[in-house]
């Protein structure tokens, strides 16, 4: 018997459907795209259970002319894009002409339209993709989608779906992504009659960034800009303090698109380098302005993820712009620390942060100067000293791990760059657990080019006939499981940069004053002095601040003075 057959028209338009609908967010994302290239400034999003039961958007955009709009809900049809070469050029959110037909086949469907030039606008009703009814209706210019019953025909979609709750989330989520692109846009959205969200239409995009953000994240931001032949970025990025071990507080948009990019997301990791602990990424928005030919949005059902024409020239831009940006903010955290005392009494950072960003202008910028010669010892852990504008506690053991870390790094690169290895007079044999030796001789070609002249003997052995000079009096082989263990845990391929700059930062660690150990005052007094000196001396090389500055103002409101 013929086993092949062909699908019925049904069965592969609910499929392809599944494709692009995944879940309500989905269905909601496709409504809010259509409205923005109808060129809608108001969208009002109204859904019911989550979605499920009911997703009413309407918009003030241009319409459809009903002849139009008969058409809106066939497999492919749009008004978008006409010839293929028009593809490597897309302008708009929407240009396959699937996500209504993808929408009708799985749900009840109907759209009420008008236009400026139509005395009164016209309803469709779908059912089962097909046309069931079209009246003349009274409304205002613009479009009412309204779906009812999603995934009423594809129960094993429906089966898939998280609790309401989390349903919920992903369209709130979807939501606020739109909203801190489109500040210029009226948003609303509302779930079961119950107002959630209300962002009337604003020039500045920071408001809308303080309300849905929160006040903690705004006020850590900073502003970040970069613009050079092809790329545009600009956007915010939050201090060090703040991060975030989730991409969902990571934003990128591209021409106005709202995309994820794991690579952008490294590439924004990496500039912040030792700033940040491994497990953390930092709070950012960035917006990219691209020319449209450099970015191919056909890769992805629902066009979540874009291609690039020049990648590393891209990566390369966003590390530019985030290291600049870092670098001219003194990153001493203080704000949080003032929160943690006096709560509200510190009064509305709100619009104070909303005026010195737009000044351009942070309370961090202040550089502060601390008075080494006053310095003290606590507990043998912290240095207190005072400052012009009342006094820091320094942690000793993260202060010197940086001092360490930035003196080895500059010595390392210079030994680098002159070649200089330590020979080892005795060939050192060594033997590691059968998993660290799979994975060191998996990444032999890494140790070698970092200047550990390593090779492999048999089984789980190893010979060492140089090492570089910095690490040439260290326990080498406790180093070295120490960077494969972080090999392991990272499970990539990582950059001869950063493994370098993990094992420079494992001797610091190693090298550094504990906590515990009693510091002269003038080793204190030293210790401070050269931490003064060095860049990125906010935080330890594993992200801890090393110093935390505490404002005379804030003492004097504690004493009511
Ligand atoms: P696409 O957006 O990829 O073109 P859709 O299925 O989402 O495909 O929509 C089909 C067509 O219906 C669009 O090209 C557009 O002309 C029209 N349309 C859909 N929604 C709206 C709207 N809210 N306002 C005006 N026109 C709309
Ligand atoms: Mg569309």
């Amino acid at each position: 018997m013929k086993k092949i057959h062909q699908l019925s028209p049904q069965v592969v338009s609910q499929i392809a459907a599944g494709e692009v609908i995944e879940r309500p967010m989905y269905a909601v994302k496709e409504l809010i795209e259509n409205a923005l290239d109808a060129g809608a400034d108001s969208i009002i999003i109204h859904i019911e259970e989550s979605g499920l039961k009911k997703i009413v958007v309407t918009d003030n955009g241009e319409g459809m002319h009903s002849e139009d709009l008969r058409e809106s809900f066939k497999p492919h049809t749009t008004s978008k894009i006409t010839k293929a070469d028009e593809l490597s050029q897309i302008k708009t959110m929407g240009f396959r002409g699937e996500a209504l037909s993808s929408i009708a086949a799985i749900s009840r469907l109907s759209i009420s339209s008008r236009t400026s030039d139509s005395p009164v606008g016209t309803k469709v009703i779908i059912n089962d993709g097909k046309l069931e009814k079209i009246t003349p209706v009274g409304m205002p210019v613009g479009t009412t989608v309204t779906i009812d019953h999603l995934f009423y025909s594809f129960p094993a979609r429906k089966k898939f779906l998280k609790a309401l709750r989390t349903e919920l989330k992903h369209v709130i989520d979807l939501v606020i992504n739109y909203a801190l692109c489109y500040p210029e846009i009226h948003l609303q959205l509302a779930h079961n009659k119950k107002n959630l969200l209300d962002l009337p239409k604003s020039s500045e995009p920071v408001h809308r960034i303080e309300k849905l953000l929160g006040k903690d994240i705004f006020s850590s931001l900073i502003p970040i800009s970069l613009s050079d032949s092809y790329i545009t970025i600009s956007g915010y990025l939050a201090k060090p303090s703040i991060t975030t071990r989730t991409p969902n507080k990571q934003f990128f948009y591209i021409n106005n698109r709202a995309i994820s990019d794991k690579g952008i997301s490294s590439a924004v990791k990496s500039a912040y380098g030792s700033l940040l602990a491994n497990v953390v990424s930092p709070v950012c928005l960035l917006y990219f302005s691209l020319p449209f030919e450099m970015v191919d949005v056909n890769v992805h059902p629902r066009k979540e993820y874009v291609r690039f024409v020049d990648t590393p020239l891209l990566y390369e831009a966003i590390k530019r712009a985030v290291r600049q940006s870092l670098a001219r903010y003194d990153l001493t955290p203080s704000t949080s620390f003032e929160a943690l005392f006096l709560g509200d009494a510190v009064g509305s950072t709100e619009s104070y942060a909303g005026r010195l960003m737009k000044e351009k202008k942070l309370p961090w910028e202040l550089s502060i100067k601390v008075d080494s010669a006053s310095v003290t010892q606590l507990h043998n852990l912290y240095l207190l000293a005072a400052s012009n504008n009342g006094f820091i506690l320094i942690d000793q053991h993260a202060a010197h791990e940086r001092i360490l870390f930035e003196q080895f790094l500059t010595e390392f690169a210079k030994e680098k760059k002159n070649l200089n290895v330590f020979h080892v007079h005795k060939p050192g044999a060594f033997n590691l657990s059968l998993s660290d030796s799979l994975l060191l001789r998996e990444n032999l070609q890494l140790f070698q080019d970092l200047g550990w002249g390593i090779e492999y003997f048999k089984g789980t052995s190893f010979v060492l006939r140089s090492l570089p000079v910095l690490f040439q009096d260290r326990n080498y082989i406790k180093l070295l499981r120490e960077i494969l263990e972080d090999l392991r845990v990272n499970n990539q391929v990582q950059k001869i940069d950063s493994l370098s700059q993990k094992m420079i930062a494992y001797i610091a660690c190693r090298g550094a004053v504990k906590a515990g150990d009693r510091l002269t005052k003038n080793q204190a007094k030293e210790l401070l002095e050269q931490l003064e000196k060095i860049p990125n001396n906010a935080t330890c090389p594993h992200g801890r601040p090393t110093k935390i500055s505490i404002d005379l103002r804030m003492i004097h409101r504690l004493f009511k003075r």
